[in-house]
């Protein structure tokens, strides 16, 4: 591997003779852009929304301005900017706060099927009666030991995903089943699918196919990166197919073990 950064270090050892150390420093350089990076893309994250609340502030200067229909126009983006901006916030704590917690008790019993009838009407209200089509099919008895907020948060971004992500009217069907590897959740839609390149990607921190429609949705980028950590700390992975034209599915299976017995 020829792609390293190594440290030298020459100090004095004993008359005449000098000491040579080389150390290996790529992970620590690495990890260093990575922060370097992460904090780029969240300082341009919040500049965009920043600036355009700043414009408007600098117009109500003059009282001649924002008024009338100028002034509904102003109201409607900077709601829209500040709730963007809120949004981010949000899923920033969220995945601080799941990536502070690596070794959680799997001990919660997490009514799942509860879960999703919660997410259900709000995948419908979130679709803004652009009609798209849900399908739940959901295993009412299956429960899970885990985290619940963790598996909340997994949950409600694929499925949020699915909605942001299609086209209105694409169908969307949710399943949640025991399968013969344990309990699994599919989420898949028949939107336009993702070209292949971009696929192993998608968990990474910001990373968008199309960047622009992502923050028309109100997206932040951080939503498969949450997806991600949550379910490693359930001993899972996500799993993501799909087919330019046609649609994708993302999906996961929890470990046999985590299956709640019934009370
Ligand atoms: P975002 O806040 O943009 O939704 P995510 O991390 O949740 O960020 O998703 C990363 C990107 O993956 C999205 O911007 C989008 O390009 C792509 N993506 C996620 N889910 C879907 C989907 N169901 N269909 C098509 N593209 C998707």
């Amino acid at each position: 591997n020829y792609d390293r950064t190594l440290e030298l270090r020459i100090m004095p050892y004993t008359e005449g003779e000098y000491l040579m150390v080389v150390r290996d420093v790529s992970q620590v350089k690495q990890l260093e852009g990575m922060r370097r990076n992460f904090f780029a893309n969240v300082s341009h994250e919040l500049r965009t929304p920043m600036t355009v609340l700043q414009g408007y502030l600098e117009m109500s200067k003059d009282p001649d301005m924002l008024i009338g229909p100028m002034w509904d126009k102003a109201h409607g983006v900077m709601t829209e900017q500040l709730s963007r901006m809120n949004a981010l916030v949000e899923q920033l704590l969220t995945l601080s706060k799941i990536e502070a917690a690596p070794n959680i008790e799997l001990e919660e019993t997490i009514d799942v099927p509860a879960m999703l009838d919660v997410l259900e009407k709000e995948a419908v209200s979130l679709s803004g009666g652009q009609d798209h089509l849900f399908t739940f099919e959901v295993d009412k008895s299956l429960k899970v030991l885990g985290d619940e907020d963790q598996l909340r948060s997994a949950i409600s971004n694929l499925v949020y995903n699915a909605v942001k992500h299609t086209p209105a009217n694409a169908e969307i069907t949710v399943r949640w089943f025991l399968s013969s590897s344990g309990p699994r959740l599919e989420v898949t839609d028949l939107g336009q699918g993702i070209e292949p390149q971009h696929i192993h990607r998608l968990t990474e921190r910001f990373y968008r196919v199309d960047k622009a429609r992502s923050r028309e949705t109100g997206g932040s980028g951080l939503g498969l990166a949450i997806v991600k950590h949550a379910l490693s700390h359930h001993d899972s992975h996500l799993e993501i197919q799909s087919t330019v034209g046609e649609g994708s599915t993302f999906s996961f299976t929890l470990p046999q073990r985590l299956v709640a017995k019934a009370a």
